[in-house]
């Protein structure tokens, strides 16, 4: 594993929510109150700022370093559900070998935290649309003994059909809860979130395999 992995998962990720600002302040105009592109800017933007400190860290203590930051910086109910995300992974992550398997108990940790955070489960129309499936496919890949490259791959995908798939429900958790019915048609803005987060990291994992 490269010792620029940290470094490079935060360029990638925040890279990624920057450039896609626009499109999840869209999405959140449309069933919340428009604010996700600007939450999530301003926490990766954070996470950037302290680029050098948490490269200079393990794995999982740069997860809870960043998790922390989200949880601190973010107004908005996905500033603290990523955080607590990122805190149970290096949480969990401390205690593991750093490879396969090990990713696949962090990540779990990592999704029950949101769960009890958000108190929320997959079907309700979150960033969980997203996540969930990520997590079977990373499971199931890990378990069958699947090769990196088409793992990742194939995480990719799962992402984004699990983000398409937020868009005919209904939302019952958070802001687009309270437009009921007409939440139905809308993209999830945190499952769209997720989708980019999800992609940029299996990106940087894709580089380091190669
Ligand atoms: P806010 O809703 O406070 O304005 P954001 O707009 O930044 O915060 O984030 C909205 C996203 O957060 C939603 O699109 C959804 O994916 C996610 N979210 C909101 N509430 C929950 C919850 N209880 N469980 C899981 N995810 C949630
Ligand atoms: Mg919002």
């Amino acid at each position: 594993m490269s010792t620029q992995l940290i470094a490079r998962l935060i360029d990638a990720t925040a890279g990624s929510i920057e450039a896609n600002a626009e499109l999840l302040t869209q999405l959140d105009q449309a069933i919340g109150d428009g604010d996700h592109g600007l939450n999530m800017k301003r926490g990766f933007a954070a996470i950037r700022a302290a680029r050098d400190e948490l490269s200079a860290l393990r794995l999982p203590e740069a997860l809870n370093k960043a998790g922390m930051l989200l949880v601190t910086k973010v107004g908005g109910a996905s500033g603290p559900l990523y955080g607590s995300l990122l805190l149970a992974m290096g949480k969990a992550g401390a205690a593991l070998e750093s490879n396969r398997a090990g990713a696949v108990s962090m990540l779990s940790e990592g999704v029950a935290a949101v769960k009890k955070r958000g108190k929320s489960e997959v079907g309700e129309k979150t960033m969980l649309e997203v996540l969930v499936p990520v997590l079977g496919a990373l499971r199931q890949g890990v378990e069958g003994g699947e090769a990196t490259a088409a793992l990742l791959e194939r995480i990719k995908r799962t992402a984004r059909e699990g983000l398409e798939a937020s868009k005919p429900l209904r939302a019952t958790k958070g802001r687009a809860s309270f437009l009921g019915e007409r939440s139905i048609g809308h993209l999830d803005p945190g499952a769209q979130s997720s989708c980019l987060l999800v992609h940029a990291v299996c990106d940087v994992f894709m580089a380091e395999a190669a």
